[in-house]
């Protein structure tokens, strides 16, 4: 039985916090930060699988944008992407916080 629980309109820290204690009650919390980066992108590819089919008309509901299969993969990326700035003890919204202050000064062509 999971004790797992993540709180409703969670912060970046609290996603962080539920992918720590994720990892340590599966017994994740020492897989090397290579190995997480081989799943990260192994889990792009399978969100791009994903979108290919849906975009052939493959969708398993043609009413949706999406299928519950793209959806998922995108969570799978959030968890390894949230264990790779875990191992380098990143904290996400700072990160973010900083970037887009330099994505902001940029000019976009
Ligand atoms: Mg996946």
């Amino acid at each position: 039985m999971s004790r797992l629980h993540l709180k409703s309109n969670p912060t970046l820290a609290d996603i962080q916090q539920y992918v720590r204690d994720m990892e340590a009650e599966r017994g994740f919390e020492d897989s090397h930060i290579s190995q997480n980066c081989l799943f990260l992108v192994e889990e792009v590819g399978e969100l791009i699988k994903s979108i290919r089919k849906s975009h052939l008309g493959l969708r398993n509901d043609p009413a949706k944008h999406y299928d519950e299969n793209t959806a998922g993969e995108i969570a799978d990326i959030l968890i390894f992407l949230v264990t790779i700035a875990n191992r380098l003890t990143i904290d996400i919204e700072k990160a973010f916080r900083e970037k887009e202050e330099v994505n902001k000064q940029r000019t976009w062509q």
